[in-house]
């Protein structure tokens, strides 16, 4: 704690945190109620998790033409998309240009990181303070720091004594990193080091990928999107995108109505040959039950790991590959772009830590148990504090003093996704137990925005100030999401979504597995009957 006199808060309705989808459009919608905001952004830029993630071969896996906000016809009109999925550069390009065309960078404060955000019940004011030494005071707190923003580098002994550069993937310097020459380590085969890997290969002179668990990817088959193509989807753009909306995922796939267990095998094979051959996640929606019964789940794995068998030409290599250990889809499921075929590549080695773990960092490289592996550089695609890490990042401190982080050590407790009992006046976007990264995340946030923005409306004309929610609700919601999450395979994977990739993290599925459409459904009929659950004052 300083001593130093603190600087005088400026007041505002709204304080935002993060400028990235969530951030801009919650700013634009904030405007739009007549309410001041201010949006405080940690990075450089705006873009959120585009803006850092900016790694050789970084890309969504949603496609252009759905990952995007749909909030203004114009704007989707109007604006191009080169590729079937969008690249990182593309999508930063796209989110810049939101944010000049609605005239949004006036509102946002970037390299400005919040450090605390504390209640004061008699005023029902929040102070929000940043690391920068600047207080704001602010009638509401919104969270829109992102499930993929606290990036994660394992404990690791001796990294610190590496006389190379390491990265990463998750806060990526913005100047050029060349690999050409170098001697490159990745670890981690997440969806991140499997879009770089391929990327990092064609540059490295020598890349050793370190591999805890294997996964499961399936084919982008990225390429050009025509300009005729484009124009077909724009012609229905508002159409798709209510439909996209009711769906499980936000995303237009192909969502199958059958069990895989009622086909013939010729007809099961047939339909994932062709959905592979189509490409990208639509894969894991072959069958209506992958993600609920384990027979059916084992059919579509079994055909992924022959797909791998086939591709990796070093039986050895292809068999380390080959996951085994959880159900398909229940960790994410990876896109790539020639991932396991980088593996037949004579400079590609693959070192499975399952069988040679890592014992140290030492200045040339990485000792594993067996062997010392020379390296000029690192990268670290070791994932994410998901879902709940960049929000227990900042000390939030509700009524009572109560500190949010401490009241989800035993895992996030929230009413919808969008509110904790004891935080009133803090919305989360995207927050725990809301559909978030199951989902197309744009389409998520602007649910999620457009019910805040709503509720605030219907606070002002009924000139209400503060909005809580209590415990009751909140043990409602929980119950609820607990129930539907038992019935689902997600349970038998050690994923990211259920926090077991942080040590010591609780297990809880931090996100809403009930689906977008259902979960939209439930959203407007709490608010429609006079926002349920929730108190206002
Ligand atoms: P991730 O899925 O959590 O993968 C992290 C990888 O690092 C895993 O292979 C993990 O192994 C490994 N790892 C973690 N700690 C380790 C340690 N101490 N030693 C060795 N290996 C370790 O993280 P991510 O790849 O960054 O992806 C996170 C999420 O971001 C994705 O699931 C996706 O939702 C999103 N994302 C999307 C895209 C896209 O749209 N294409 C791209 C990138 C990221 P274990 O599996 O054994 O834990």
């Amino acid at each position: 704690m300083s001593n130093a006199v603190p600087a005088p808060a400026h007041s505002l309705d709204a304080v935002v945190i993060g400028a990235g989808f969530a951030g801009l459009y919650m700013l634009h919608r904030l405007r739009g109620l007549g309410l001041s905001a201010r949006v405080l952004e940690a990075g450089d830029g705006v873009g959120g998790t585009w803006y850092w993630n900016c790694y050789p071969g970084a890309r969504c896996d949603v496609e252009s033409m759905q990952y995007s906000y749909s909030f203004d016809e114009d704007l989707q009109q109007e604006w191009t998309w080169s590729e079937r999925y969008p690249s990182q550069p593309e999508i930063l390009r796209y989110i810049n240009h939101v944010a000049d065309r609605f005239d949004l960078r006036r509102d946002i404060q970037l390299q400005t990181r919040v450090q605390s955000a504390v209640y004061d019940e008699a005023r029902r004011l929040w102070t929000v303070s940043t690391e920068q030494g600047e207080r704001l005071e602010a009638r509401f707190v919104i969270s829109a720091v992102g499930c993929l923003s606290a990036a994660r580098v394992p404990q690791m002994p001796g990294l610190e004594t590496f006389s190379g550069r390491w990265y990463h993937t998750g806060n990526w310097p913005h100047e050029a990193v060349d690999f050409s020459g170098l001697r490159v380590g990745v670890i981690g085969t997440g969806s991140s080091g499997i879009q770089t890997i391929p990327a990092i290969a064609r540059q490295a002179a020598q890349l050793t990928v370190f591999q805890r668990s294997p996964n499961f990817s399936i084919p982008a088959w990225n390429g050009p999107l025509s300009a005729e193509a484009q124009q077909a989807w724009k012609a229905e753009y508002r159409q798709h995108r209510e439909k996209a909306r009711t769906t499980r995922s936000g995303i237009l796939y192909e969502y199958s109505t059958r069990s895989a267990l009622s086909v013939s095998e010729d007809e099961r094979q047939a339909e994932y040959e062709r959905r592979w051959a189509r490409g990208g996640a639509n894969f894991t929606h072959a069958f209506n039950d992958l993600f609920f019964d384990a027979r059916a789940n084992e059919t579509a794995a079994e055909f992924v790991r022959n797909k791998i068998r086939g591709i990796v030409r070093d039986p050895a290599v292809a068999a380390l590959l080959t996951p085994t250990d959880h159900p398909i889809g229940t960790k994410r499921i990876c896109v790539d772009t020639d991932y396991y075929a980088t593996y037949n590549l004579p400079h590609v080695k693959l070192v499975s830590l399952r069988q040679d773990p890592i014992r140290e960092i030492v200045p040339q490289g990485i000792r594993t148990e067996c062997a010392t592996h020379e390296l000029d550089a690192i990268v670290f695609a070791t994932g994410y504090d998901a879902v709940t890490g960049a929000l227990e990042r900042i000390d939030i401190r509700g009524e009572g003093g109560r500190s949010l982080a401490r009241e989800w050590a035993r895992g996030p407790r929230t009413y919808l996704g969008l509110m904790g009992a004891g935080f009133p006046n803090l919305f989360t976007i995207t927050g725990p137990i809301s559909p978030s990264v199951f989902t197309n995340v744009v389409v998520s946030i602007e649910q999620h925005v457009d019910w805040i923005a709503d509720c605030l409306k219907h606070m002002q004309d009924k000139g209400w100030r503060h909005i809580a929610t209590d415990e009751a609700a909140v043990e409602g919601w929980m119950a609820h999401a607990q129930d539907i999450a038992s019935k689902t395979l997600f349970g038998q994977a050690n994923s990211w979504y259920l926090g077991a990739n942080v040590p010591g993290k609780p297990r809880v599925l931090l996100p809403y597995i009930g689906g977008l459409g259902n979960y939209t459904a439930i959203c407007d009929e709490v608010a429609a009957d006079g926002y349920r659950g929730f108190q206002f004052a």
